[in-house]
Formats: C-alpha cells, sequence, structure tokens
C-alpha cells in the first residue's frame, strides 16, 4: 500500500533531520508500509481470556520465526557482524516485561491481547522517553520495531519485505527495523529516511556499516512524500532534497562525485599507520559497546579499543551478568583485538544512563547525582563482579581498566583498593588473573580537570570524555535540545581545560587519549594532536578520516596554530579561525560546504 496523502511539492523542498549514515543518493522515494496500526481495546469475558492469551502467544512464536528466518537468509560479511541485534529482538521476545505483563493484562484486567500489548508497549516507551543519554534512549526504537512487528502478528497484518525491493530507490519509512535494514539489497535500496530514530539507533549503526546514506528522526516525511518522488539525500548533513531543479540535481551529482571520490581515497589509509610527517605516533582506537564490533574495528585499522562502553551488557533484561557471563566477554574481546589493548570501562550507569533492572530513583538533577563510579561505588557487589571478571580476563591478553567520572582522588583510591582486593581473593582461591593491568580514569568533571596533576600520580593513563566533559564545564544538559547550540568543543573553556589535563599528564610521563565523540571529528585532529594527546578512540567509521589528518601534519606547525587559537576570545572566533584553518590546508576535505 502507497501514501494516502497526495500533496503537492513545491520544488526543491528542503526537509532537514538528523544525519545518521553519510553519504549521497539520487533517485525516487519507495514508501514501505509501515502505517500505523488501529489498535482497539476493549474488555472481554473470562472464557476469552485462554483464546486471547493463545493468539499473543501465537503471534509471539511467528515473530520469532521470522526474525529466525531475516537471520538465516542474511549472508553478507558486514551484515552477519551485526545480527547480534536480531538477537536481541529475540531476546526482548522472551522479557518477561513485555510478554509476562501483557499476558497479565489480560488476565487480570480482563482485556484483549492487542489492547494489553499497546498498554505494555506504551509503558515501555514511556521508560525510555525519560532517559536522557542518547545512546540509551535510542533502544526506545527496538522496542518499537518489534513492537511493531508483534502487533502486525497479533492482527494478522503483512509486512512489506525490503528483499522485495526491485529497482532502485530510496527508502521512506516511518521507522525501519534492524532486522528490515538486514534484509536491504544495497545494490536496490541506495538511501534511507524516516520519521523515527537518532543518530546512536541501530539502524543508523547498520546503515553505517552497510555505507548506505541515511537522515533519520524527519518526523513527518512518510505523509509529506508520495510514493515515487524525485528526492536527493546527503546523509552527512542530515539534508533530504524533494523534486531537486535541474540546477540542485547538478550540485549534487557533483558532491556525490566528490564523496565518492574521498571516500575511495580513505581506504588506503586502514593499514597505514597514524604518523605525523615528523614522525609523531598517536594510537587511533575505537570506542565499543559490543564485542561483536570488534571485527570491524580491526577492519577499519583500530589499534585498540579505547572504550568498551560496559553498560550494554547489564541492559539485557534478565539481569546484571554474571562474573563469568562477563568473563567470557572480556575475555573474547581481548582475544579478538590482540595484540593491541582493549580499555574496559567498569559500568557507567546511573542518572541519565538509564537500566530498567537497578530501579534506580528518580533524581531531581541525575547528572549531576548517583551515576558512573559513584554507583559502583555504593553497590559494591555489582563492582566486585566486574573487577573480578575483568581481572580473569587481563590472563588472557592486554586489558586496561578505566573508571568513568571521577572527580577526586580519594574515588580513585577507593577503587584501587577495590581492584587490589580482588585481585587477592582470586590469587588466593587459586584463579589466574592479569598481571599490571594498566588503570586509567575518565576525565570528565571540571574537578577531575583542576586536580589532574593529583590524578596522574594514582593512574596509568588518562581518557578524557568529552561528552561529559563539556556538558559539566560549561554547565549544558547534553541531552537538552534547547541548549544544544552552546554545546561548543571549541569553547575556550574547553581548550583550557585540555590543555591541563594534557600538561599534568606530560608532567608525570602518563598517556593522555580523548573517547568523546570529539576524538572522531576530523575537524579537531589538529588541535589535538598539537594538545599532545596520544590515542584518539573514537566510532571505528571515522579512523580513516582521522588518519588522513594526521598523516599531512608537522608537529611543529601544528603547535603554532594552536598557540594562535588559544588567544581568541569566543567559541565561535576559535571556530572559524580553526575553520579557515583546516579548509586552506585541506580544500578538498573542507570545503566551504563542509561547514
Ligand atoms: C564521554 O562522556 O565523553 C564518554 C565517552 O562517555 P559516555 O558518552 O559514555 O558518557
Ligand atoms: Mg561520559
Amino acid at each position: 500500500m502507497m501514501a494516502s496523502v497526495k500533496i503537492n511539492i513545491a520544488e526543491d523542498t528542503m526537509l532537514v533531520g538528523i544525519a545518521a549514515a553519510p553519504g549521497i543518493a539520487i533517485s525516487r522515494s519507495h514508501l514501505v508500509n509501515r502505517d500505523r496500526m488501529t489498535v482497539i481495546e476493549r474488555r472481554i469475558s473470562p472464557e476469552e481470556v485462554d483464546p486471547e492469551i493463545g493468539a499473543f502467544k501465537d503471534a509471539v512464536e511467528r515473530s520469532k520465526a521470522q526474525l529466525i528466518e531475516v537471520k538465516d537468509q542474511a549472508d553478507s560479511k558486514e551484515l552477519t557482524e551485526h545480527l547480534y541485534i536480531i538477537d536481541t529482538h529475540l531476546l526482548i521476545l522472551d522479557d518477561e516485561m513485555l510478554i509476562g505483563e501483557t499476558i497479565g493484562l489480560i488476565r487480570g484486567e480482563l482485556i484483549n491481547a492487542e489492547g494489553a500489548l499497546n498498554r505494555v508497549l506504551s509503558k515501555l516507551r514511556r521508560v525510555f522517553d525519560k532517559i536522557s543519554d542518547e545512546y540509551l534512549r535510542e533502544r526506545r526504537s527496538d522496542i518499537d520495531s518489534i513492537g511493531d512487528r508483534l502487533m502486525r502478528n497479533l492482527l494478522g497484518e503483512t509486512r512489506e519485505s525490503l528483499a522485495d525491493v526491485n529497482e532502485q530507490v530510496i527508502v521512506v519509512a516511518h521507522v525501519l527495523s534492524p532486522a528490515d535494514t538486514v534484509q536491504i539489497d544495497k545494490s536496490k535500496v541506495i538511501g534511507f529516511v524516516t520519521d523515527i530514530g537518532g543518530r546512536t539507533s541501530h539502524t543508523a549503526i547498520l546503515a553505517r556499516s552497510l555505507g548506505i546514506p541515511a537522515v533519520v528522526g524527519l518526523e513527518t516525511v512518510t505523509s509529506l512524500v508520495p510514493d515515487g518522488t524525485p528526492m536527493i539525500i546527503d546523509g552527512s548533513t542530515g539534508t533530504v532534497i524533494l523534486r531537486p531543479s535541474t540546477e540542485t540535481f547538478r550540485d549534487y551529482l557533483e558532491k556525490k562525485q566528490h564523496y565518492d571520490y574521498l571516500e575511495s581515497e580513505l581506504v588506503q589509509f586502514r593499514s597505514l599507520p597514524a604518523e605525523t610527517r615528523d614522525g609523531y605516533s598517536l594510537a587511533l582506537r575505537s570506542n565499543i559497546d559490543f564485542v561483536e564490533e570488534i571485527t570491524v574495528a580491526r577492519e577499519q585499522g583500530a589499534q585498540g579499543i579505547g572504550l568498551f562502553r560496559t553498560e550494554f551488557l547489564f541492559m539485557s533484561g534478565e539481569g546484571p551478568p554474571s562474573e563469568d557471563e562477563q568473563f567470557d566477554i572480556y575475555r573474547a574481546a581481548v582475544e579478538k583485538m590482540a595484540p593491541f589493548p582493549v580499555t574496559i570501562r567498569t559500568l557507567d550507569v546511573g542518572g541519565d544512563k538509564f537500566v530498567p533492572e537497578f530501579n534506580l530513583a528518580d533524581e531531581v538533577n541525575p547528572a549531576m547525582g548517583l551515576r558512573a563510579i559513584r554507583f559502583s561505588l555504593k553497590e559494591v557487589n555489582l563492582f566486585k563482579t566486574q573487577l573480578r571478571a575483568i581481572l580473569r580476563a587481563a590472563a588472557f591478553g592486554h586489558i586496561r581498566i578505566m573508571f568513568p567520572m571521577i572527580s577526586g582522588v580519594a574515588e580513585v583510591r577507593d577503587c584501587k583498593q577495590f581492584l587490589e582486593r580482588e585481585r587477592q581473593e582470586l590469587l588466593s582461591a587459586g584463579i589466574t588473573c592479569g598481571e599490571n593491568v594498566e588503570v586509567g580514569i575518565m576525565i570528565e568533571t571540571p574537578a577531575a580537570v583542576l586536580i589532574a596533576d593529583l590524578l596522574a600520580k594514582e593512574v596509568d593513563f588518562f581518557s578524557v570524555g568529552t561528552n561529559d566533559l563539556i556538558q559539566y564545564c560549561l554547565a549544558i544538559d547534553r541531552g537538552n535540545e534547547h541548549v544544544a547550540y552552546l554545546y561548543e568543543p571549541m569553547h575556550p573553556a574547553v581548550l583550557q581545560a585540555l590543555l591541563l589535563i594534557c600538561q599534568a599528564a606530560k608532567s608525570a610521563g602518563i598517556e593522555v587519549g580523548m573517547c568523546g565523540e570529539m576524538a572522531g571529528e576530523d575537524l579537531y585532529s589538529l588541535v589535538l594532536i598539537a594538545l599532545g594527546f596520544s590515542e584518539l578512540s573514537m566510532n571505528a567509521v571515522n579512523i580513516s578520516r582521522v588518519k588522513r589528518i594526521v598523516r599531512q601534519v608537522k608537529i611543529s606547525e601544528v603547535e603554532q596554530i594552536l598557540d594562535q587559537l588559544m588567544t581568541l576570545a569566543t567559541a565561535e572566533e576559535v571556530a572559524a579561525a580553526l575553520e579557515k584553518e583546516m579548509s586552506q590546508r585541506y580544500p578538498q576535505v573542507f570545503s566551504e560546504a563542509h561547514f
């Protein structure tokens, strides 16, 4: 079924959404049938309870069978790497909160299956909407897509499969589930746009891995765009142009050729060292949330994992993972990444990073509440379990351990004491642990910046978490769109903070890295090299871009540029000076259109 509302679209109508996967696609729209379903809740008689539960269970089984089929059919390499997402959806289909509660409502409240399912899905969505951390909030899209599949199966509605698309199109959909995305044939679906979703939804992650340009979060695109509309999407800027004029068409064709050329050039950097022209080496590493991402990280040339966010292991819906379960995952990670190091960050939940199982209290000011290391030092059993698993896995390769959101020396000492005690306990029980596990901390609070010299004496390395550091330094909520305009990595206060951190690390002779999003933006690479960072950890797909800049600079030159930037008074002045510098040095990469 195609679009029900026909609208006259003016030439060159521009929509702006969230840039989810870079690249330009030019084609016609293919509207996918993902119309909202009409769900009717009604009271049922006690005799209807069992048949309703039976119908619901059938729908669950059908949904599972469909997902398993999608999984079996996915054969391309970049996709098999992501099949864990389908496993996650299969797990959700076994989740007590979804399945048990729906059945409970049918029986307890005497309402029909679709009404009960609808209520449970709404409740789950509300829980996820309250989360301010972008990545975690995005997990709501998993609930949306699995809920949609389950509901369609319950109502007997069919879904159009993307595997059936047979000409080159740009898919326009309300939402695409990872299972939909896995079915995409790249020679047919050359881009997609969706109403909902964010940069870190699994669908966006998949699109980046597949190299398909995508713009998400357009809110109303499915009701605006009839099937077959000529359109252009620019997944690097989040722009969508409907009914492009001849001139726009030519412009974008040129941009696309330029983009494709630069991309093809990037491949050559994968196997080259990240070394400046005067021989200064940087470690370019990858951030991961799941161990399965290591294969892609290696392919992209990552020399290790600079940030393994372990929160996601705690979100299976089945309670915290046991020591053995965690050990298996950490061990697999070091073995897959050998001989390079894997930096495991201990649990960073609480406040904005919400994990339903932990029943965290509602806090008035969650960003400053019981989160990250504060949570671990309170829930010591969880902390000890994680430390033991990490120590055991360290016997199988190079592991570094990292504590998040440190605000004082006492916290670091407490963490180290816990680590040492667990090591002793393991050893006295005859269990092997890794020796010389390096201990580091994330620098994410202004307090940590101001006492970086004292902290540097306590640890082996620093890693700067700019996502939080900028939030706390400039006092702006990183998840609040109303103050997003103030989120400025080139703010003089941020630059001063980075300088203090790097100077403290240098004086103490410890390594300093960065694992916030800023590390993966090639616009800032020159500044970060000049500041003295020895490790930059990022989404693996950005490694070659950053390396391209690293390999063209000389330390002496970049230090001069930094000195000049440090004299400027506003974020705008610094950003403008840097953009000018970068577009003069690298006109191919940083054309005016880039900014
Ligand atoms: C950061 O704060 O920059 C960081 C890397 O950690 P997270 O985004 O997980 O808070
Ligand atoms: Mg952080």
